[in-house]
């Protein structure tokens, strides 16, 4: 016999002791009377009665507790009763811990599936949303409260996703523009349980400019090469079939060495790109001394010159930077180049190092030249962006020198910053940031001439 099997045997004895007892309580009244038979049948009726109520009465109390908010404790009974109660309690505590835990995991799921970097919608089977994330209420401008239970092709019109859906063709992803015609998403659905669906989507703008910087830096590297490549070509075919006198010759021979040069110069800057690209971060920890940098520079521009302008140096002589001296050397020698190709002869160029008040410091080149127009500033750093084509190619430009100036600065944590006019001249400047320069006991001697 199990337990609560016992507490009702004895639930029942009691109640059967309590109408023997009525019974013969009623008798003994009824022998004094002289009516023991009625006596009995009262103190019985009586007995059984009062049994009755108490037990409704508990009764009742257990189902009020049951009916209402089950917070509350269950009533406090004594024997049978407060038996029943326990269990009915422990078994409705025990219901509410099983699908307390069970929101716990769903809630945890979702928030994982929230996490999630791309966007996630669930639909019915009637294609009504169910629930979405974040990401995917961004992808599709949807708002994750309002918009529950939509039709989600009331909201989400493209047509390409409105007839994947409506046609059940699942098999292909979808591409279709963002929220506000922002971007271009990449949409997958698969359906699952009862006619439920899965929508997951992807923001793809970022690989889509990827992919098409990447077919237009092809088509221009190509356009780079061929043109030098056809040049030269041109002048073989001449070389091999016209009886040229000695000075053409040689002057054949000079345009061709003109291109050759061209090309190496491209593909010298093609590969500083390409390096750049491909290797870990310049460490932080290797310090250069900036006046070795800027001698260096220096050395050189003055040598492009050719004393053709007035170049002057100043500052840097405290400092040092941490990097990559190669990078470094081929940024800060890039600006002097270019201040010196695009600034006539006669003009002005000033490098100058300074520090700025928040530790970082500022590496300038000033020139006197020819400017560059507002509309070109923003993008003089793109690969091969030329504001005037013919001139940086008579200069010997590839059209990669500042990409080249902005990729070390990215890769030093600094950034560069253009000022200009046109006639009057530009200002580049490379701003490091302080946790890559550092100041050192100043060195008195002059900077190398
Ligand atoms: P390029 O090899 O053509 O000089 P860059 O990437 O070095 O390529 O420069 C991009 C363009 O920016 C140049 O074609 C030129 O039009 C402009 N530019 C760069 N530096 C200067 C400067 N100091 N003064 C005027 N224009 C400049």
């Amino acid at each position: 016999m199990s337990r609560f099997e016992g507490w009702l045997v004895g639930h029942v004895a009691g109640r059967v002791t309590r109408l023997v007892l009525g019974m013969a309580a009623g008798a003994a009244a009824g022998r004094v009377v002289g009516w023991p038979v009625v006596g009995t049948v009262v103190g019985g009726l009586l007995a059984g009665a009062w049994v009755t109520l108490r037990d409704a009465r508990r009764a009742a109390r257990l189902a009020d507790w049951l009916h209402g908010p089950t917070d509350r404790p269950a009533p406090r009974e004594r024997g049978f009763w407060g038996e029943l109660a326990y269990r009915a309690e422990r078994l409705l505590r025990r219901r509410e811990r099983a699908i307390e835990a069970e929101r716990e995991r769903l809630r945890q799921f979702l928030s994982g599936i929230e996490a999630s970097p791309n966007g996630v919608l669930l639909l019915d089977a009637e294609g009504h949303i169910e629930w979405c994330n974040g990401v995917a209420a961004q992808h599709f401008g949807l708002d994750p409260q309002r918009d529950l239970q939509q039709r989600a092709t009331n909201l989400i019109r493209a047509p390409a996703f409105v007839s994947a859906l409506q046609e059940g063709a699942f098999d292909e992803p979808v591409t279709l523009p963002g929220a506000a015609d922002r971007g271009t998403l990449h949409v997958l659905i698969r359906s699952y349980g009862a006619g439920m669906k899965l929508v997951l989507s992807q923001d793809i703008t970022e690989r889509e400019r990827a992919e098409a910087m990447r077919r237009d830096f092809v088509a221009n590297v190509s356009h780079e090469i061929r043109t030098p490549l056809t040049v030269l070509a041109g002048f073989i075919e001449t070389l091999a079939h016209l009886p040229l006198s000695e000075t053409e010759r040689h002057r054949v021979l000079a345009l061709m060495q003109q291109q050759t040069t061209r090309m190496q110069a491209l593909v010298a800057d093609l590969l500083t790109l390409a390096q750049l690209e491909g290797s870990p971060r310049p460490a932080g920890d290797h310090w250069l001394a900036v006046r070795g940098l800027l001698d260096t520079v220096r050395a050189d521009a003055l040598a492009l010159s050719g004393g053709r302008h007035r170049i002057e140096f100043t500052g840097g002589a405290d400092a040092e930077v941490a990097g990559n001296e190669h990078e470094l050397l081929s940024a800060f020698g890039n600006l002097l180049t270019n201040a010196i190709r695009y600034t006539p002869e006669g003009g002005r160029i000033i490098a100058s190092w300074s520090w700025r008040d928040d530790g970082s410091a500022c590496f300038e080149v000033e020139d006197t030249g020819i400017g560059i127009a507002r509309e070109h500033i923003a993008r003089i750093t793109e690969r091969f962006y030329r504001v005037d084509g013919s001139r940086s190619r008579e200069t010997g430009g590839t059209g990669l020198g500042l990409a080249i100036v902005k990729h070390v600065l990215q890769r030093h944590g600094g950034e560069v910053l253009v000022e200009s006019e046109l006639g009057k001249g530009s200002t580049f400047r490379l701003v490091l940031p302080a946790l890559r320069v550092r100041r050192r006991a100043a060195s008195n001697e002059p900077l190398a001439a």
